[in-house]
């Protein structure tokens, strides 16, 4: 989501007391001032890296975890800025459903174990040397024979 643009209040007048921190604004934008605006957009950026980044979490764990208030979480959730999940998400690689990440535990440990495998191999085994290009010696079909007498 990019950071949209405030729109400017169309009712140009006196200033208004934000209701959320009592600040003079000149104009509210989504009942609340400019500052109060960015506030909440950095806020809301937080959650949503914090969730990219962990997986699915509760309302509950996103407040503690980012330091915001669950209500606003919740509001978030209720405004579709944040997408609230009831399913858990599932592992990327055999579907059974994790908590955090991509991978399920299981799947974690077998990928680890391949790697590892993997890379054991590489170190025993030397590359295979590029194969020297062998000219391939094209045979003209055997001319036809004259014979002199
Ligand atoms: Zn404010
Ligand atoms: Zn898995």
């Amino acid at each position: 989501m990019t950071g949209r643009e405030p729109t400017a209040g169309s009712t140009r007048g006196a200033p208004v007391n934000c209701p959320r921190c009592g600040r003079l604004a000149p104009t509210l934008v989504r009942g609340q001032c400019p500052q109060c605006l960015r506030e909440e957009h950095d806020q809301l950026r937080r959650v949503q890296a914090f969730l990219v980044e962990h997986g699915p979490a509760t309302a509950e764990e996103i407040a503690a975890q980012v330091g915001v208030p669950v209500e606003r979480v919740l509001r978030w959730m209720r405004e579709g800025r944040l997408v609230a999940t009831a399913e858990p998400m599932r592992c990327r690689r055999c579907g059974r459903p994790v908590r955090m990440g991509v991978l399920c535990a299981v799947c974690r440990v077998e990928l680890a174990a391949a790697i590892r495998q993997l890379e054991d191999a590489l170190r025993s085994e030397p590359p295979p040397l590029p194969r020297p290009k062998r000219r391939r010696v094209r045979r003209e079909p055997f001319p036809n024979r004259f014979d002199l007498w």
